[in-house]
């Protein structure tokens, strides 16, 4: 079934805080959700995202600034004017009522009487055509999840907000609940906005990003791009793992070099966020999958222009997809390497001495002045 809902317009978020008391627990924000992109939060508990979620729900008073949709300003509407609904981590079913009942309760509740054909569709949607006649404890959380999601989308919603929905599941069923999500919302084509302090879930999902910290977002973008272009420690490191080595520029153009970790390394200026003028302290950034070891006594093999650093294996775990290394380096006490294919008799041992190599345009430089979280 496509199910392509009436569209909405952008949710336009413009100078809108949440102050409780003294306490800021969203800092003014302007954000733009594009009509029928998969938008999330991310951020770790406390960051601010559920309350931003629940303004735009209409569950919690703006302090300040203003929602909108496409035109529409909506920030003085009651919830349940709004043409958004919500699904919480708790299922909120009605233990009493069949499946078919639950997901037809918003229909039924507008007085609309003929709902048979709507709630096949939406169970098809969901994939749970065949338990219509269950009752709420009979599914699994998985299957009461999308019941959940049925049941708000039956409403024709122009915006789904999802907070930490998939939380209550087990860690297998959590990854295909995140697909089946994305495999829902692109069938609807409605914006779907989804809390989530899950990174791996944010990045699988989500076709855009808003990395919050402290109430404030810091980074917004597309996955890929937040994941290989962090401006900030904080983005570097609540997305993935980074290494971040500490230098200062001496040569800049289109390349910078930058003296860090007892030798020179390059990166394009374009990767930089921090200072690019000589002098500046940087700290650069390299993923540890961007990382290939070879043996000293093999260092004249690595080819040239790429950025390199000495080091010595402290520790190495294999861990069936990868082998993970953690190298001891003038350029960082525990760098992590992670090497995919290491046949287990070519695997580095502690102690080994390596020079550790990348290419120059996977490192990022950001601004070494940063707290270090
Ligand atoms: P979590 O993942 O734990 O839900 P979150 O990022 O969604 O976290 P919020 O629920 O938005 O965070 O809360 C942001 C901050 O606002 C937190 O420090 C929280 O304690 C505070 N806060 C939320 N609701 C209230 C309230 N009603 N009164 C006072 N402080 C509140």
């Amino acid at each position: 079934m496509t199910q392509q809902q009436t569209a909405g317009g952008d949710v336009r978020l413009t100078g809108i805080s949440k102050t409780y008391g003294s306490f800021t627990a969203v800092h003014p924000l302007d954000l733009t959700v594009p009509q029928g992109s998969f938008f999330a939060l991310l951020g770790a508990s406390g960051c601010g995202k559920t309350t931003t979620l629940r303004m735009i729900a209409g569950l919690e008073e703006a302090t300040t600034g203003t929602v909108s949709l496409g035109d529409r300003d909506i920030t003085d509407l009651p919830p349940y004017k709004r043409p958004v609904n919500t699904v919480f981590q708790s299922y909120a079913l009605f233990p009493h009522l069949d499946i078919s009942e639950n997901v037809a309760f918003g229909l039924r509740r507008r007085g609309i009487k003929s709902v048979k054909k709507q709630v096949d569709d939406m169970l098809e949607l969901v994939q749970l055509g065949d338990f219509a006649r269950r009752k709420p404890h009979q599914l699994s959380g998985g299957q009461q999840q999308r019941v959940a999601v049925a049941r708000a989308l039956i409403n024709h919603p122009q915006v789904l907000l999802l907070d930490e929905p998939l939380g209550a599941l087990d860690l297998k069923l959590r990854r295909q609940m995140q697909l089946e999500l994305k495999r829902i919302q692109t069938e609807v084509g409605i914006t779907f906005v989804h809390v989530t302090h899950d990174q791996e879930e944010a990045m699988t999902m989500a076709d855009t990003v808003a990395v919050m910290n402290g109430g404030r977002v810091e980074q917004l973008g597309a996955p890929a791009d937040l994941y290989e272009n962090p401006r900030t420690t904080f983005v570097a490191n609540f997305l993935g793992t980074s290494n971040l080595i500490e230098g200062d520029v001496v040569s800049t153009g289109d390349e910078l070099t930058v003296a860090a970790g007892g030798g020179r390394l390059t990166l394009p200026r374009e990767r930089c966020s921090g200072p690019t003028a000589a002098g500046g302290r940087l700290l650069l950034g390299i993923r540890p999958e961007k990382i290939s070891l070879a043996h000293a006594d093999e260092a004249d093999t690595v080819a040239a222009g790429r950025n390199r650093v000495t080091g010595r294996i402290t520790d190495s775990s294999f861990i069936g997809v990868s082998t993970q290394y953690v190298v001891e380096s003038p350029a960082g006490k525990a760098l992590q390497v992670y090497e995919q294919n290491v046949e287990r008799d070519t695997r580095l041992v502690p102690g080994a001495e390596v020079v550790l190599h990348w290419n120059p345009a996977h490192t990022f430089g950001l601004d070494a002045a940063q707290d270090i979280d």
